[in-house]
């Protein structure tokens, strides 16, 4: 898009007068980081309020899975594979990070694919890809399961920390804690799952949503369109995104999804156990399940003290609420995963808001 229009459609957004204040959410963790860093949240006008929701896949994730991993490499002696962000991120009483540093055989990859080729080169040890994620990256681990059973590597396997986004918004919309008057709707999510599993927004709810993209004038144009649909009472989910996010989705790679698991109630930090709202490995491919192949007993689970991460995901403050905030915790001492992850709302605030 031209530098010209979304210089116009900026100020569209930064002029735009208010009767009443609109509270909008944004469902998506990249949304959280793009907002702040294209400069997008800078133009909102007065009384426009911005909501972080609980699409940071690994600010949702509950310690238990961490604690569970961990326990699961100490006890199994297993080769630890995961994405960058997870590594830090506290568990109950440790993290990756610091186990590594203590000798545990942690190592970042880049897909799930790079665990299988680190099982092939490592034939006497049990490899363990820690996956946290959503609609859009379980794909590949269901391809990746698919592939090791083609390729007979039988020292693979994943702790599926995977959840789907959609229950999770119905929960926090049931739950009713925080007024809410629509949604912009995870562009990357939409792509893989199609717009029917968000029609719940504006059907069941009477909210309105947005799908979105993650450029500046994504950003600026889903704005503009939620608030004319609010301020008219549009009722309904309209697509912003269209050059991406098809109708029905990516059928293939959902059907791949669920060639290899299944719908299951999942916990989020926070929330709680949303019932169908996480995705369990099926039976068939219980081989490549950690859950099933490494039984453990983790350790009680204990919260990080003072942290609000569960109340900043249920939109209920913003990190600057969180008294601390900048203060005890920082991308250098992290007290908790929002701050940790990159798609984190307190990660973006630090980073972005305090300039
Ligand atoms: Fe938790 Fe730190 Fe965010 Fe506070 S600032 S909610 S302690 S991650």
């Amino acid at each position: 898009m031209k530098k010209e229009l979304v210089i116009k459609l900026a100020e569209l957004l930064k002029n735009r007068k208010l009767e009443k204040e609109i509270r909008i959410m944004e469902v998506c963790g990249t949304h959280t980081a793009e907002f702040f860093k294209t400069g997008v949240k800078d133009l909102f006008p007065e009384k426009l309020v911005l909501i972080d929701g609980p699409g940071c896949p690994v600010c949702v994730t509950p310690n238990h899975y961490l604690d569970r991993g961990i326990e699961i490499a100490k006890k199994h002696n297993t080769i630890v594979t995961t994405f960058g962000d997870m590594i830090k991120v506290p568990s109950s009483y440790s993290s990756f990070a610091k186990e590594k540093a203590e000798g545990m055989d942690v190592r970042i990859v880049y897909s799930p694919m790079d665990a299988i080729r680190i099982a092939e080169e490592n034939p006497e040890r049990e490899v363990v890809f820690f996956s946290v994620g959503f609609e859009t990256t379980a794909p590949s681990e269901a391809l990746a399961i698919l592939a090791a059973k083609e390729k007979h590597v039988k020292n693979f396997s994943i702790l599926s920390g995977n959840k789907l986004t959609p229950p999770a918004v119905e929960a926090l919309l049931n739950a009713d804690e925080v007024h809410i008057d629509g949604f912009i709707v995870p562009g990357h999510v939409s792509a893989v799952i199609g717009r029917a599993p968000w029609n719940f927004i504006a059907q069941k709810f009477r909210k309105p949503g947005v799908i979105s993209g993650f450029e500046a004038h994504d950003l600026i144009t889903g704005v503009i369109m939620l608030v004319d649909m609010i301020e008219k009472s549009d009722i309904a989910l309209k697509n912003n995104y269209p050059l991406v996010v098809r109708e029905e989705g990516n059928k293939k790679a959902v059907e791949i999804l669920y060639s290899v698991f299944e719908q299951s109630d999942s916990e989020w930090r926070g929330i709680g156990v949303i019932p169908g709202s996480g995705l369990k490995i099926k039976d068939e491919y219980a081989l490549y399940d950690a859950e099933k192949k490494f039984p453990v007993t983790p350790p009680p689970v204990k919260e990080h003290a003072g942290c609000r991460c569960g109340d900043l995901l249920r939109g209920l403050i913003t990190p600057p609420q969180c008294p601390l905030f900048g203060k005890v915790c920082s991308p250098e001492n992290a007290i908790g995963p929002c701050m940790v992850s990159g798609e984190g709302p307190c990660s973006a605030y630090y980073k972005y808001w305090r300039k």
